[in-house]
């Protein structure tokens, strides 16, 4: 498994295995059969309200516990409350550290996400996250954060696949040395039919999931496919030993058409999550 270097030196394998929309009550059967399959990176939300499930998996599995990587967010109701919030995530995963907490949106109306960045910062200081980030954050977001902090976030976690790329957020972030993550790798199903993934999917006898992953996987992006589906989850897996070329991922790069398939975070402004 490839592995991606945050700015503060912390590995995470770049493909990993998310969870948005796993029920509650499959969520352990469905985390030990993805580490089960090989998935050491595992990414859940409070919001998600299945942090215990993939806590359970991860007890069950015996893997040890410095062998996963365990990413989980704070929900947009607590950025006033970020310590105790991340203390009731790292009580439902059953973990004394995470690897990587995110501030999930930034709710800008809100006009919270810097106060909680100063929460996160504490708890990275107190060695309870081996890293801090954020995800939906646009560039706006990003420089008020930086004014005003010093921690550069190690992570930000954005929408991306090729109907959607967000390429100048991904270029500015990568610039101040934020490593791209990208959610929804696979437009949440969207983005399989398009032509060009189905042609390249006959040239290597793959699936045209693994030409996604393997489009992001070649320009450095962490990514975070979710399927409850063994079979699907271990076809995703494979898609580390793909190579495109330059112009297979060009091709791909083409598809851009703006097809955002989840919320705008300028926007968004949602306190369940
Ligand atoms: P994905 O792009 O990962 O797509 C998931 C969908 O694709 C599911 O319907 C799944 O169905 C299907 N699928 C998965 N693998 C295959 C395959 N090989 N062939 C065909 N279909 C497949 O969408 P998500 O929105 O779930 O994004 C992935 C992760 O990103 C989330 O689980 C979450 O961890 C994170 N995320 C973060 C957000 C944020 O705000 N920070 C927002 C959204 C997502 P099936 O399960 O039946 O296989």
């Amino acid at each position: 498994m490839p592995t991606v270097t945050l700015n503060n030196g912390v590995r995470v394998p770049q493909l990993g295995f998310g969870v948005f929309q796993v029920p509650p009550q499959e969520t352990q059967r469905i985390v030990e059969d993805a580490l089960e399959a090989g998935y050491r990176h595992i990414d859940t939300a409070a919001a998600y309200r299945n942090e215990a499930g993939v806590g359970a998996a991860i007890a069950a599995s015996g893997i040890p516990r410095e062998e996963i990587f365990i990413t989980t967010k704070l929900r947009n109701g607590e950025q006033g409350n970020a310590k105790e919030a991340f203390h009731n995530s790292a009580q439902a995963l059953g973990v004394d550290y995470v690897d990587l907490y995110l501030i999930h949106w930034p709710v800008p109306s809100q006009g919270l996400f810097i106060e909680a960045w100063k929460q996160l910062e504490k708890l990275y200081a107190n060695g309870e996250v081996r890293a801090i980030g954020v995800s939906n954050f646009l560039t706006d977001h990003l420089d008020a954060l930086l004014a005003a902090s010093d921690v550069v976030p190690a992570v930000n976690q954005i929408e991306i696949h090729p109907t959607f790329q967000q390429e100048e957020l991904s270029v500015k972030s990568r610039s101040l040395g934020i490593a791209v993550e990208a959610y929804s790798p696979l437009g949440q199903g969207a983005d399989l039919m398009a032509a060009t993934v189905k042609s390249l999917a006959g040239k290597y006898g793959a699936s045209p999931a693994q030409i996604l992953l393997g489009w992001h996987l070649a320009q450095g992006t962490i990514v975070i496919p979710k399927s409850a589906d063994s079979t699907r989850m271990r076809e995703n897996l494979a898609a580390v030993r793909l190579t495109l070329t330059p112009a297979e991922v060009a091709d791909i790069t083409a598809l851009e058409s703006g097809a955002r398939v989840g919320a705008d975070p300028a926007l968004a402004a949602h306190t369940q999550m």
